[in-house]
């Protein structure tokens, strides 16, 4: 049922189960996560049932779980990329955001064209492939002009062998008319979170501005995949409301999604509230997620819906960040900066203070010293499997045909191109150890041939 002021998120269905329904005991919990282990997702009611578990041990039960489901899914690669701030101009009033129009404490700037591709030089300088476009609500009319000129500006930097291969764009929601411009810009992703689902907390916590319709910012993702943009990614600012109500609502939006367009969103972003400068709700946020919940939000996520890439961004700590890629995220960001100008210059203006400072190349090292595999891979973007057609092959053994040796030959351009010696020779050791992993001798050969042509210096090899 729709309504006129929560739309498809069905509130009172929410809260009836958040007051009647008990934790469940360990013989039902097991039964829910061998059910999860099919990896077709569980039902809206199991989830709700795993969202109810306080018992320390039967949390641990879920994350082994998600790490299970995780590591068969995904095998060990982690996707990374970096955000592009490009202006934190606001007209918007999230109490939670340092950017809001209210805030006098930052200083406001929009970056020129010439000052994006001064950043974007700087990022693909570091390795990076992959950029995430994000700004505050305050251009205006000029806004999506002045976005698709970001992206022309960002696909043409060439530095030496490197260039940016995919631009996912995190801005403010459009008109059906408006994505399709953005589509046609070649965008990878379009991302925007609800930040809350719940109504009287979304209300409080948005005062003014276009975003305070929260069934505009809803129904977003429906314009958008109207539009023909195949790829969305949805997300919770978590900290605002009860996680439980969140993930609830945020999977009753995946459904709403499958239902309407035959496919979820392709991402899911779980951020953390950070202080953020001049926001008395980011020093203290209302319903703060302990490092225990957020375990638990990640795993349920990952036996909810499997096939969803999850989102982590340099909020995190690095200790956090290490925990959470065992139990499903997919995606990192690294070496990040959150002020426009911010890679090129100092870091005045920033949307909220980080948890992770390392650059690019530490985050590198780490990741790959732990067993995981940093990947820059664009093919699926560039070879068209987009929305149904990338849950298509996003199953298990499928995903380990095409992504690992996609993630093998981009982590080899940049042990090439950019890493520190350490960081190059501990990556040589990674690569020969996950050819092992390839499920097909032929796909095998041809990727132990790729890595050679690299060598020889041949760049942007992909399956
Ligand atoms: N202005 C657009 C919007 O609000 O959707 C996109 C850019 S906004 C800078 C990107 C995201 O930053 C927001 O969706 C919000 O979830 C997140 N954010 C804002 N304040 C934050 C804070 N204090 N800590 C962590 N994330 C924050
Ligand atoms: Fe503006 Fe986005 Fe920050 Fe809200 S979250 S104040 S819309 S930049």
């Amino acid at each position: 049922m729709i309504d006129a002021n929560t739309g498809f998120i069905d509130h009172s269905q929410i809260l009836h189960v958040l007051e009647n329904t008990s934790p469940p005991g360990g013989g039902e919990v097991a039964e829910i996560l061998s059910h999860a282990l099919e990896m077709k997702g569980i039902s809206v009611d199991e989830t709700e049932r795993l969202l109810m578990v306080e018992d320390d041990e039967l949390i641990d039960e879920i994350c082994r779980t998600a790490n299970q489901i995780k590591s068969e899914i995904y095998g060990q690669r982690l996707v990374l990329f970096a955000p592009l701030y490009v202006s934190n101009l606001c007209n918007n009033d999230c109490l939670y955001c340092a950017f809001r129009r209210t805030n006098t404490a930052i200083s406001r700037r929009t970056l020129s064209q010439a000052e994006i591709r001064r950043e974007t030089e700087n990022l693909v300088s570091q390795g990076h492939k992959r950029v995430l476009l994000v700004s505050g609500e305050g251009l205006g009319e000029s806004a999506l002009d002045y976005s698709i000129k970001a992206i022309d500006t960002i696909y043409d930097v060439k530095v030496g062998n490197g260039e940016i291969r995919r631009i996912n764009i995190n801005i403010a929601p459009l008109s059906v008319e408006g994505f399709r411009q953005l589509k046609d810009a070649k965008i990878g992703t379009y991302q925007l979170f609800q930040e809350t689902y719940h109504h009287d907390t979304y209300r409080k916590m948005h005062r003014s501005g276009p975003k305070a319709d929260y069934v505009n910012h809803l129904t977003a993702m429906d314009r958008a995949m109207e539009a023909g943009i195949d790829d969305v990614g949805v997300g919770v600012l978590f900290g605002l409301a009860d996680y439980r109500f969140e993930v609830m609502a945020l999977l009753q939006h995946v459904r709403h999604l499958e239902e309407r367009f035959g496919v979820g969103p392709h991402t899911i972003s779980i951020p953390r509230i950070e202080p953020a400068e001049g926001s008395d709700v980011s020093l203290s946020p209302p319903h703060a997620v302990d490092e225990r919940d957020f375990r638990k939000i990640i795993s349920i996520l990952r036996v909810s819906v499997p096939y969803t890439g999850m989102i982590l961004s340099t909020r995190e700590t690095a200790k956090m960040r290490r925990a959470a890629f065992s139990l499903g995220i997919s995606q990192v960001s690294a070496g990040s900066r959150t002020n426009p100008g911010g890679y090129s210059e100092d870091d005045s203006g920033a949307q909220f203070s980080l948890g992770d400072h390392r650059s690019l190349d530490e985050v590198i090292a780490d990741i790959a010293g732990h067993g995981y595999i940093p990947s820059f891979c664009t093919g699926c973007y560039r070879l068209g499997r987009t929305g149904a057609d990338f849950m298509d092959l996003a199953k298990p053994g499928l995903i380990q045909l095409y992504c690992l040796p996609n993630a093998l030959t981009t982590f080899k351009e940049y042990l090439e191109d950019y890493a520190t010696s350490q960081t190059r020779k501990a990556g040589e050791v990674l690569i020969e150890a996950q050819l092992a992993n390839i499920p097909s001798d032929e796909v095998r050969q041809v990727t132990v041939e790729n890595l050679r042509e690299i060598e020889k210096g041949k760049r942007d090899l992909y399956l």
